[in-house]
């Protein structure tokens, strides 16, 4: 590309699902959720880094008042598997007294994150009740039993990255989510 641009659509060996697809998908979880939580004080949760372009579009679709807020954890710790612990990196935890809360996530992998982070949300923060909603869910037997309440897609058992998803750090910025090249994994 010209002026030291790169593609990173050319890292991808194919695309899972392109920029259309993701926002009809999320205009529809959207919808979903103004029906269910009308009328009640809700507070969603975005788990960082991965989650910030989900939620971004997410609330742009839901026509209620509404909160936002965030917590920090980290699982993979730059490879293409999840390490099986879940470290939370901030000290302060958000208010949530009395908050229906959505905790929302990029990915449901094995389960550990999401579970992690309803117990601890459950146990220190008193809210009214806590639910999830990811974009993506892997359709894999997870460690930990668990689902999301609201999901958008789901995909095999394969690292995916875009839309917030990164590998290494990298390509949270492409719009589209797929599949790494080979070559571009260490
Ligand atoms: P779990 O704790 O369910 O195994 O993993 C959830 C977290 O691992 C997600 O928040 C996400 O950060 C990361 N993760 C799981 N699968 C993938 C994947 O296919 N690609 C990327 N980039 N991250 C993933
Ligand atoms: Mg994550």
């Amino acid at each position: 590309m010209a002026n030291g641009e790169t593609n990173l659509h050319e890292h991808l060996d194919r695309v899972l699902f392109d920029q259309v697809q993701i926002r009809d998908r999320v205009a529809e979880m959207g919808a979903e959720i103004t029906r269910e939580f009308a009328g009640e004080p809700l507070t969603i949760v975005a788990v960082l880094q991965g989650g910030a372009l989900f939620m971004a579009d997410l609330i742009r679709e839901i026509r209620l008042p509404l909160e936002i807020d965030s917590i920090s954890v980290a699982s993979y710790h730059g490879a293409t598997e999840s390490s099986g612990t879940v470290t939370f990196h901030q000290t302060r935890m958000p208010n949530l007294r009395g908050r229906n809360v959505l905790i929302l996530d990029d990915i449901l992998d094995t389960g550990r994150t999401m579970r992690a982070i309803k117990d601890k949300l459950r146990g220190e923060c008193s809210p009214k009740s806590v639910r999830s909603v990811v974009l993506l869910s892997k359709s894999i037997e997870r460690a930990v039993p668990i689902e999301a309440d609201y999901c958008g897609f789901a995909v095999g058992n394969e690292f995916v990255v875009g839309y917030g998803l990164d590998y290494q750090g990298r390509y949270r910025n492409l719009p589209v989510i797929g599949v790494l090249k080979e070559d571009f994994i260490e």
